[in-house]
Parts: C-alpha cells; structure tokens; sequence
C-alpha cells in the first residue's frame, strides 16, 4: 500500500468512525430530548386540562365536559386523551361519562400511586409518547380541590393519560442526522481531496525516489528527481539529485582511475558500484600479494604462491609456469597445475628448448585460444586439448618475456577468464619487478657458487650447502657416499700442451663426470683438478660401483685437443656418510686419504676408505 492509498484508507476509516459515532451521539441524544420535551408537553396538557376541569366546576358547567374533553383529542399533535375518575370522585359525583372509565393497567397503577408514568411506544411504525398524570387533592390555592371534594389532601382525584404522536419529531431528527451525515462526507470528502493534494509531492518524490535509488543500486547513478516544488520535498530533490550527481561523478572518476590502474575495460552495463568494488578488492589484494612476493626467500617461492593464486582465487586446476631463459633461448616448466617441476604437460615439449617457439614468448602477447582456437599449434594434450582451451600470458622482465603464465581451462569457461584477464595479469604485473629482482639474485648466487670453467659447483657451495644435505640425510634415515677424485699426472698435460688444453681436458672430465651420475648426486669441482661426488646412495649402485663406472669413463676418455688425442685417467678414494665419519668433512678427509691410497696404488684405480689407511699416511 502507498502512501496515498494509505492516507485516503485513512481518511476514510477515520471518516466511518467519526459517522458511525455522530450517528449514535445523535440517536441518544435525540432521544433523551424527545423524552424530556415530551415529558414537558404531556405535564403542561395534563395542566391545562385540570384547570379546565376545575375552572367548568367553579362555573357549574361541568356537565358539559365532555365537549371540551373530545376537542382535546382533535388537537393535532395529541393522538389521544382521556380523563379518568378515581374512586373519591366516583363515590361522591357518581361514575360520570363512560369515557371517564376507560382505563388500562397503566392507568389504574397512577390511580393507585399517585406516580406519574411515561412510556414510548412504536407500534406498527408510529411513534407514540404516552404520559398518565395523577391529579391529586391539594388544598392549596381558593378555591381548591377540597372545595368541591370531599377528600383528603394526597388522594387521587383521577388520572389523565395523554398519547403525543412523535413521528414529526423522529422525522425531523432524521432529517437533521442526514444532514449531518451528508455535511460529514462532503467534509470528508474535501478533506482527503486536500489532504491527497497536499502530499501529492510527497508521493511523487518518494516515487521517484525508489525509482532513482533502485537504479542506483544496480550501478546507475544518473537517475534525477523531476519535482523542482520551493517547498521541503523541493529541497530534498535538490539534495538528492546533488547527491547522485556527486556519486556519478566521483565513482566514476574513481573507477575510472583504478580501471586504468588494472588495465580493466569497463563495460557501459556494468554495475559501477559493484565492478569499482571488486575493482579496490583487487587492488588490496594485489597489494598484500606484492608484499608477501617480496618477503619471498626465492623465485620458486613466489613461483608457488602464483601457482596458490590462480588455483584458489581464480579457481584454476589446470596451468603452467614456464620460465625464460631467453640467453638460452629455453623454458622451464617450474610448476604445472600446482606443482613444482612436473614435466611439461599442456605444451610440446619442444617450448622447453626452443623457448621461441612458444607464441606467447615469440610475441610478447597474449594468446587467447577461446577468441582463436587452434592460434598455438605448440598447445597439446591428446584428444582432451579439442574441449580444452588456452590463455598464455607473457610476463616481462626488463623490457623482454621473463615467464609465461599459461592457463587451461574447458572452452565453455573461456568467457569466464577473458573477463577475470585483467585481474590476474594486475597480479603478475605487479609481482614481476619482484620475481625479476629475486631470479638476478639467484643468478648471482648461483654464479658465487659455481665454478665458471666447467659450470660444476664449487667448494662454496659445499660450504653453503652441507648442513642441509646433512639434515635431509639424517631426517630420511639415508646415507650419502663422497668420491674425491683427481686426475693423474695432470701436471704433465700442462706442462706438455699447455694450459688451454689442460683446461679442456678439466672441461671434458667434467662432462664424462655429469654423463655418469644421476640429477640427484652433487658433483663439485674442489680444487683445481681435485673434483668430488656427493652420491646420495640408493639401491641402483654405491659409492665403489659408480667410482668404477667414471674410473672406466675417464679412462675411455679422447680428449681432441689441436695437435691428437689425449687420453687421461682419474684416482678415486671412496668414503660413507655417515659410515666413516660423523662430519662430512670428516667423510670428505676420509676419502681423501682413500685417494692418496689410490695414487700410491698406482693411479687409474679406486680405493674404499678403511681406518687402516690412517696409519698408511704420513703427516
Ligand atoms: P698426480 O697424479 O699425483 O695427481 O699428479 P699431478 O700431476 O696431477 O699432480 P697434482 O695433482 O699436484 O697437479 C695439480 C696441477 O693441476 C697443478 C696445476 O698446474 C694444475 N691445475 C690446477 N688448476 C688448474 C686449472 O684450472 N687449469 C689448468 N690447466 N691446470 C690446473
Ligand atoms: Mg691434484
Ligand atoms: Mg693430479
């Protein structure tokens, strides 16, 4: 119900109550009037008559009272009239008329009491006053009562009973509570006319009002007021319309701003409100995610919280994250579908090594397969790739692709993620400049703890990497073999052919060493010519198996070198963590005594570490 319809329901209900209780005040009062004005009436009659009848006795023609007596009941507004004798009169004057006996129940009881009695009677739709008056002896006034009456003061002389017709009085009553009745209405009328006018403004802005916020909540803040009144309801739409206005533009400028600061095309029909919210979501939530980037230890670290981002806010099962080696011309598959190093699903792997040849990388923009489909021929994944499609997204570190982020979803979701893009390339965008800082970190780091000449670790990075070898070792119960090595007679091949040529012979044995061993073992260069393997032990061979396997590598070994072929051979000394000492360095200096062991053996051979070996040293 508006608020129209509620002030004429008002109005009206307001209205009825108020007829509805005119009608009764006016009944009850037009009653007890009646009855008192009456009451009046039939007393003064009654009056008029006992002087009559007493006036014919003092004249002597009261005999010829019955004539007065029937012209009383002509009288118009008297239905009836008649005297009655009470028993003193009729013993000393006789019965008198017959008319002058007639008598109800009501009479005889006023003859007997000497009370008045009124009633109101409404027979057959007519209205009648009956009042019955006792004439009672007095003796006052001259002559009086008992002049002519034998009687005591008190008694009953008789009764006069009057009938008054009091249908002019009820119609006229009527009359008037209709006229009442109908001035009401009219007033009632008028009233919730005005009334209805008065609030019309009210109305109408409230109208508007729903109409102007119900837009605004879906983002249009255009909607404006018509009413331009100089009254209150003028003030408020001016107000108000000010108010969308300032909204409008405000939000607009705002979302407008953080549009351009996520690179995010808003839509003519998008809710404003609802896209600006989301819109400072983000940016909040980029922020928070740029720190905690920043507090990240390594790049596979933050690796892993992109990986957590597109899998928990952007919904994402399937994706991968390569990153560019773009010296290399190669990618690395550094997480697939939330995992780190997974071998290359959702691409050939021929973007491993051939990194231009991942479009994304080659263009540096991105490859949308929902707008395009088959745009990548390097996307596949057997029959599913058909329902599947693809966005890879080139991320840019230092002007050229750093990482490609490539998301895989159904075809149907494509929409889907066209329309989050812009959110998720805020947050790559803006973790970029970190990852880009922490991968040249790595690098450096990973340039202090290599040795440059054969690309192997260095003695650094054993320094730098021991206790948690030890740990892990430790915690998983394993055991790790040290193989020290050193070449024989090396002094000679750069004595005899130069140091160009011994460094490519260190080249080359460190190769046949990295062909020999699993990813999994650690081969360091430790000094010069002195390398080692930290071999973490399993079931598929020990430390002496594998000092056999490079032994017989080496001993393979053609070394081109400008003037022939060389061939060289490798010393090996064997020990056990944490079978041979309860330090690695004391492993490490185990298998270095097993080495001078195997020099002295007559090199080209490998020597398991025994604690008899001690005593073979010299100091
Ligand atoms: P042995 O069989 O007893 O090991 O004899 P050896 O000649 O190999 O003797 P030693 O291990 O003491 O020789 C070490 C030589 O390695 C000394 C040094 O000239 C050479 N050397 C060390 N570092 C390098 C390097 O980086 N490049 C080259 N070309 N030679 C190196
Ligand atoms: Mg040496
Ligand atoms: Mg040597």
């Amino acid at each position: 119900m508006n608020l129209k319809e509620k002030t004429t329901f008002m109005i009206v209900g307001l209205s009825g109550a108020m007829i509805i209780m005119l009608i009764f005040v006016s009944l009850i009062s037009f009653r007890e009037f009646s009855i008192a004005t009456a009451r009046d009436h039939v007393r003064s009659v009654a009056e008029v008559i006992r002087v009559s009848l007493t006036e014919s006795m003092i004249n002597q023609t009261i005999d010829r009272r019955d004539q007065f007596l029937r012209r009383l009941a002509e009288i118009e507004a008297l239905s009836a009239v008649r005297v009655i004798r009470g028993p003193e009169v009729i013993r000393q004057h006789g019965p008198g008329l017959d008319r002058e006996q007639t008598m109800d129940d009501i009479d005889r009881q006023v003859l007997e009491s000497g009370e008045p009695d009124f009633s109101m009677t409404d027979n057959a739709n007519q209205l009648t006053f009956r009042g019955t008056i006792p004439f009672i002896a007095s003796e006052k006034g001259t002559p009086n009562c008992l002049s002519c009456h034998q009687t005591s003061p008190g008694k009953v002389l008789g009764v006069v009973t009057i009938y008054l017709s009091m249908e002019t009085l009820r119609t006229k009553a009527l009359m008037t509570i209709v006229s009442m009745l109908f001035i009401v209405v009219i007033f009632s009328l008028f009233l919730a006319y005005s009334f209805r006018r008065q609030i019309a403004p009210v109305v109408a802005t409230a109208e508007e009002v729903q109409k102007v916020v119900a837009r605004a909540t879906i983002g249009d803040f255009s909607g404006k007021i018509a009413y331009h009144g100089q009254d209150e309801m003028g003030l408020i739409s001016r107000d108000f319309n000010r108010l969308m206005q300032h909204l409008q533009i405000n939000l607009g400028t705002i979302s407008s701003d953080i549009s351009k600061l996520i690179r995010y095309t808003i839509k003519d029909d998008s809710n404003l409100v609802t896209v600006t919210t989301e819109m400072v979501e983000t940016l909040l939530e980029v922020a928070q995610f740029k720190q905690a980037v920043e507090e990240d230890n390594s790049t596979s670290e933050v690796y892993l919280r992109i990986s957590r981002l597109l899998m928990g806010k952007f919904g994402l099962a399937y994706f991968s994250i390569y990153e560019v080696h773009y010296d290399k011309n190669t990618m690395k598959a550094v997480i697939v579908d939330g995992e780190p190093n997974r071998p290359c699903r959702w691409c050939s792997s021929r973007v491993l090594f051939h990194a231009d040849s991942c479009r994304a990388y080659r263009t540096g923009s991105i490859v949308d397969s929902y707008s395009n489909p088959f745009i990548c021929g390097k996307f596949e994944h057997g029959e599913a790739t058909i329902n599947l499609g693809h966005l890879c997204l080139p991320v840019f570190h230092s002007g050229h692709v750093g990482a490609v982020i490539q998301l895989v979803t159904q075809r149907s979701e494509g929409p889907v993620y066209q329309f989050l893009l812009p959110f998720i390339l805020t947050f790559l965008r803006e973790s970029a400049p970190t990852v880009e800082a922490k991968r040249l970190l790595d690098a450096l780091r990973d340039s202090a703890l290599k040795d440059p000449l054969t690309g192997l670790n260095n003695r650094r990075f054993l320094n730098e990497y021991e206790k948690t070898l030890v740990a892990t070792t430790r915690r998983r119960n394993n055991a790790l073999s040290v193989l020290m090595m050193d070449l024989d007679h090396f002094k000679k091949v750069n004595d005899t052919y130069g140091h160009d040529v011994g460094d490519a012979v260190l080249k080359a044995f460190a190769t046949t060493l990295l062909g020999q061993v699993r990813t999994s073992d650690i081969v360091i260069r430790y000094g010069g010519e002195e390398f080692m393997v930290i071999l973490q032990e399993n079931l598929e061979y020990t430390g002496p198996q594998l000092a056999e396997k490079i032994r017989m590598a080496v001993e393979k070994l053609s070394i081109n070198y400008a003037g022939g072929v060389l061939r060289k051979t490798v010393s090996i000394g064997v020990a056990g963590f944490p079978a041979d000492g309860e330090d690695l360095w004391d492993v490490i200096k185990a298998a270095d005594l097993a080495l001078y062991a195997a020099k002295k053996r007559g090199r080209n051979c490998w020597v398991r570490y025994d604690a008899s070996l001690v005593e073979k040293t010299p100091e």
